[in-house]
């Protein structure tokens, strides 16, 4: 099975309702170890996204992510809109004008995304940020397409493996972004934007997921 360009429009139509329907709960994680916008922030650029989006509903899928990828740099204001958004635009150079992909065109797509939001925030696994989702996702994904599982079985394993990432920044000290300025108060919190980057891969799951 491959992901279509369809599949890529609807994948960001989830990810837009998905963080306005979770925008409360992506505030209070923030409320508590940072400036209570991440919601918010990730609201307003999505929100921006979907107003965008008829513009590229029957272009490329590389069209399509570079769109979201600025989109976001310029209607976030926080952390983490320059950081999706270097995500987005990395994936969507990666997929370039093809209109489908396959699962490791995928793995491809998101190795240049975490690769571009490790360039821009300067964060390695371990520091509590949206890295610790994103990081053992693509691995868990590689893992299981090394195993020979086929699209779906592996995306689920992907996305089991996020949520086992995100978890685990509960116990982490932040030492990078604005939660890192709490030291050790941020300890035992979940970070946001590990969440954030969880909702996104449930999101793909489920796209992919749909008859
Ligand atoms: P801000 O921190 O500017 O208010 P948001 O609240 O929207 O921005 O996003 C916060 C999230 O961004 C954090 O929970 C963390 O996951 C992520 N983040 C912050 N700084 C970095 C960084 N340098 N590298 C990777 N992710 C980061
Ligand atoms: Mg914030």
């Amino acid at each position: 099975m491959n992901i279509t360009a369809e599949h890529v429009i609807k994948f960001v139509e989830r990810v837009a309702a998905t963080v306005k329907e979770q925008r409360d709960y992506l505030t209070d994680l923030d409320s508590a170890i940072g400036d209570a916008d991440h919601g918010a922030n990730l609201d307003r650029g999505f929100s921006a996204v979907l107003t965008k989006l008829p513009t590229v509903a029957d272009k490329d899928i590389g069209s399509i992510l570079k769109t979201v990828g600025t989109t976001l740099v310029s209607t976030v204001g926080g952390a983490s809109g320059p950081l999706y958004g270097t995500a987005y635009l990395r994936a969507g150079m990666v997929m370039g004008d093809r209109f489908e992909m396959s699962a490791d065109d995928l793995v491809a797509a998101l190795e240049a995304a975490l690769e571009g939001i490790i360039a821009r925030g300067k964060a390695q696994r371990g520091e509590k940020t949206m890295v610790d989702a994103i990081g053992p996702g693509i691995d868990a994904l590689k893992a299981a397409r090394a195993a020979g599982e086929e699209l779906l079985p592996a995306l689920r394993q992907a996305v089991a493996a996020t949520e086992v990432g995100m978890l685990a920044t509960t116990p982490m000290l932040a030492t990078k972004g604005r939660a890192s300025y709490l030291g050790d108060r941020s300890i035992g919190h979940q970070d946001p934007g590990a969440t954030s980057a969880f909702l996104m891969a449930k999101a793909m799951l489920a796209v992919i997921e749909e008859p």
